[in-house]
Formats: structure tokens, sequence, C-alpha cells
């Protein structure tokens, strides 16, 4: 049903579409192997698949960075084709299915460059490697533009200086090969095959070198990789988070079951072999769905959060709670968040979708008062500490849907004189939006990192009395086709 027709929104908090952002987590669903998305759906009946070569022009790219070409009236997507080339790219018809995948480029683009990871083809976690920096960043602000243009020109993205190793959190995979060697890495595109890789380019090297011991540790520790088809062995996954600027590393094994055989002289192995890390937790996920993490937690060693320096403040950051993956690039998108928000000292603040209260706690020296709300307990949990940690005395955390705390604030006839949201992927609901519109407050600032929903949120707010003042991109994930976009609004009244 697509309840877009009816209210423009999905009601809130119920059947969300679980994406990193909302869970600190991503889930591992399979994708479809080839790049090219599929046109047209299948209609379920036995149809033979006929491949052809064809010759194709791109003319432009898809907001996630496939080619667009025109092939028989019919418009396709090549992944890895770029703008101005020409190919030759195998099309593959079944049924009303047709998929792409580029065979041989033809006339090259000036912007093309050799992809810095060898597994890059395959992996399908970066999409724009093949691209130059200066082709990157073009490709991200045409997308916001293009987005963007009945609300103004967007500022020009913040880029990052040096746009690798900057993931502060990794996810590792395990099984075996033909060979029944043990092998970790990332999903193949589109399937649940393990590409075994050592490095992957955007994650903080140390999360690496963290799991390529794991690794080697499991064959000494007969420690057998979790089947997915079988159900049966022991580790899924290996979460690592590290702290950019305290250097704590959280290492979070995933098993299937609680039962840890060995388990203290394998916590005392990978400590000595990495002192550096300063917590470890089992979490124990035996569910058969695409979720990394699952719900019961053991703290292993320490404390089982690690801390991290952002803008100034000290942050407790949890397993399960979501804290942003490039600290770089946060920092910037958080000062000009907040920048935006133009504070005197005297607003309420309104932090919706707050996490672990980053953006609220950074904004609270500029406040009056500070109210966060999360939907994660866990983050709720690490934001009341965040504020403790750090002095903070005029913020409070609250758990719940925010469009439902919203809805509440508004019925209350309480007052806001900013709000700053940062919702998951699928963007805000109307029970949220509609109540900012009642609680009229005379600045909204909404940071996403996903251009599409913010697009349709801000239509909302505009045909309701706020006005685009400023849009500025931030290129928090180089090398991906994310973008992150913070947009500042002004009632008009
Ligand atoms: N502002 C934070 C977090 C942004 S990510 C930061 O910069 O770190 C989006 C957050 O929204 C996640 O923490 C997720 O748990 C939370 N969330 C998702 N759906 C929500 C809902 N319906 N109500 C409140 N919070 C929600």
């Amino acid at each position: 049903m697509n309840k877009r027709k009816n209210s423009g929104y999905r009601k809130s908090g119920k059947n969300r579409n679980k994406s990193e952002k909302q869970y600190g987590q991503q889930p591992t669903a399979r994708r479809s192997r080839t790049g090219g998305k599929s046109q047209g759906a299948n209609d379920g009946r036995e149809r033979s698949k006929k491949t052809v070569t064809a010759e194709v022009s791109c003319s432009g790219l898809t907001n996630d960075g496939k080619g667009i070409v025109q092939w028989k009236g019919k418009r396709l997507e090549v992944a890895h084709l770029m703008p101005g080339e020409t190919a030759e790219v195998l099309v593959s018809t079944t049924g009303r299915t047709v998929k792409t995948e580029l065979k041989r480029i033809t006339n090259r683009s000036k912007d093309r460059v050799k992809p810095p990871c060898s597994y890059y083809y395959d992996c399908g976690g970066c999409q724009l490697q093949h691209m130059s920096e200066r082709a990157q960043k073009r490709v991200k602000q045409e997308t916001v533009e293009a987005l963007m243009k009945s609300f103004g020109k967007p500022e020009p993205i913040m880029a990052m200086d040096h746009p690798y190793d900057y993931r502060n959190k990794s996810h590792t995979t395990f099984g075996l090969n033909k060979n029944r060697q043990i092998i970790g890495g990332l999903y193949a595109q589109n399937t649940h095959d393990i590409i075994p890789m050592d490095r992957c380019l955007i994650h903080d090297p140390k999360a690496d070198e963290v799991v390529n011991t794991i690794k080697n540790m499991m064959k000494s520790f007969k420690m057998q990789p979790y089947n997915e088809d079988t159900r049966r062995g022991f580790l899924r996954h290996v979460l690592v988070k590290v702290g950019k600027v305290s250097g704590e590393i959280m290492v979070v094994l995933v098993a299937a079951t609680s039962v840890f055989k060995g388990k203290n002289n394998f916590v005392n192995a990978l400590r000595k072999t990495h002192p550096e890390i300063t917590t470890i937790l089992l979490n124990v996920n035996n569910r058969n769905d695409s979720m990394v993490l699952g719900d019961q937690e053991k703290v292993l060693f320490g404390k089982g959060t690690i801390t991290d320096t952002l803008c100034g403040l000290k942050f407790d950051i949890s397993a399960k709670s979501f804290y942003q993956i490039n600290p770089v690039q946060t920092e910037k998108l958080y000062k000009k968040a907040i920048e935006m928000a133009q504070l005197t000292g005297k607003e309420t603040v309104v932090d919706a979708y707050c996490g672990i209260g980053t953006i609220g706690l950074i904004a609270s020296k500029k406040a009056g008062k500070v109210i966060g709300i999360e939907l994660n307990k866990d983050a709720v949990r690490d934001a009341i500490g965040n504020s403790k940690r750090n002095g903070v005395k005029n913020a409070r955390f609250y758990q719940g849907d925010a469009g439902h705390f919203m809805v509440q604030m508004a019925a209350r006839g309480e007052k806001a004189d900013v709000v700053i949201m940062d919702p998951p992927r699928s963007g805000s609901d109307e029970a949220f939006l509609s109540s900012v519109v009642k609680l009229q407050p005379k600045r909204v600032v909404y940071v996403s990192c996903n251009p599409v929903t913010q697009e349709r949120d801000l239509k909302y707010l505009v045909k309701n009395g706020y006005a685009v003042e400023s849009i500025q991109p931030v290129d928090m994930f180089p090398q991906t086709n994310h973008v992150e976009t913070v947009v500042s609004l002004e009632l008009k009244l």
C-alpha cells in the first residue's frame, strides 16, 4: 500500500525499515548480484534468459551513482559507467526483468580512475571508487542540487581531505571456503557470499588489524564460523568500533549461541596481541534474519562501551547505539548544524532522533535548554551518561518515538525555539512534522543521510509556513554514493 497517497508519510514508529542509522547496525539483506537495477517485475512464471551485447552511451547518473543509458527505447542503469562514456554492456532479459553488466568501455571519461581497492567491483560497499575525487564531489553536489532545486542552491559540498580510512565501525562476516579454510570479509554485492579480505580501504586500519588477528585465532581455538544454511557453527560476525581520538577499541563477537568454550583464553590472547582493545562483548544472535546484532549481550572484558571525543566533548558509545561513522566529517557537520541553529543562549532546543546525544550536548553550551528524544534505549542511556560525563546541566533525554513525543509536546502546549532533527534514512513522519508545525519553532535544522526523504519532508515544512534558508551537503561517506545534507529553515509568518 502506498501510504504517501493518503498522508504523504508512514505512521510513526512502527514497521520501519531498519537501517544502519536507525539501530547502529547494518542489515545484511541480500542484494541482486548484477550492478544494474532490474527494470520491471518478474511475474513469477519461468522465463528463459536472453543475453545480448548492447552498445550504449551514458547520459547521466542515478542517485546511487549508476550510469543511465537508453537501449531500445528503455532507460537502463549500468553500474560503474560514467557520463560521456560509451561501452558494450551485457543486457540480460528474463520475462520483464532486465539486468545489465558492464563488459567493455569503448570511450573512457577523463574522470575515470583505477579503483585503489582490488575488491571494488565485487564488493559493492563502495560505488564511486572508479571516479576521481573531483568527479565524486561533482556527482554528490549535482544530486543534492537536483533534489533541492525548488528550495534554493546548495553550498559547495564539504569534502574530506583524506577520503579513506575513515569508518570507525566495521562488520566482518566469517565462513569457510571450498577448501574448508576459515575466511572473513564483506559480502559480495547482492549475495551472502563472503569476499575474503584483509583490508577495506575505508575502514580504520586498526579495526582491520584486530579482525585479521581474530580470523587467525579462530583456527588455533577451533572456533567454527557460523553457516547460515546449516545453522551450525559459532562465530557469525565481528563488529569493531574505534574511538578516533581516544584510540579505544570495542570488539563485539556476534555468535549463534551464548555457549563460548575457551572464552577466557580467547579474550586473554586477543588482548595480548592488541592491548589497545579496551572492551570485548559477546552478542548472541540466533535469529535467521539479516540483522547483524542479536538482543542478548554480555560484556567479556572492560566496561562494555568505548569513549570518543567530538567537538571537545567526550561520548560513551555502546555496541548498539548509533554513532556517526566518519568522525572527521561529523565535526564539520555538527559545527555547521549548530551554526545554522543561530543560538543565543536562551533557546529551548529539541534534538530529535538524538542517538547518544551528540548534537544536543554540543549545542547545550549555546542553548537555554536541550530536550533530546531517541527510540533506541541503549542510545538514550548513553546520552544521559554523556550529559553527566560532560557536566551538562541543561539537557534532558527521553526514550520514545520522536513523532509521538512531539505530538505530546504540542498537546501540552510546550514551546521549542529550535528543532534540530536527524532522522534515519527513511526520513521523518507526519506525526513529527505536523507537531513541528504546531509548535512553531522559529528555526528547524534538518540533518539527513538521505536527501530523497529529506526533500519530501522539507516540502511538507515549506508548505506549512517554513522557508529554506541554506543547504549544505557534507561528504560523510567518500567512495560511496551516499551524501549527508544539512538544511536550515526559518518560520515565515
Ligand atoms: N543525531 C544522532 C543520531 C542520528 S541517527 C547522531 O548524529 O549521532 C538517527 C537516530 O534516530 C538513531 O539513533 C535511531 O535509533 C533514531 N531513531 C530511529 N527512528 C526513530 C524514531 N521513530 N524516533 C526517535 N528516534 C528514532
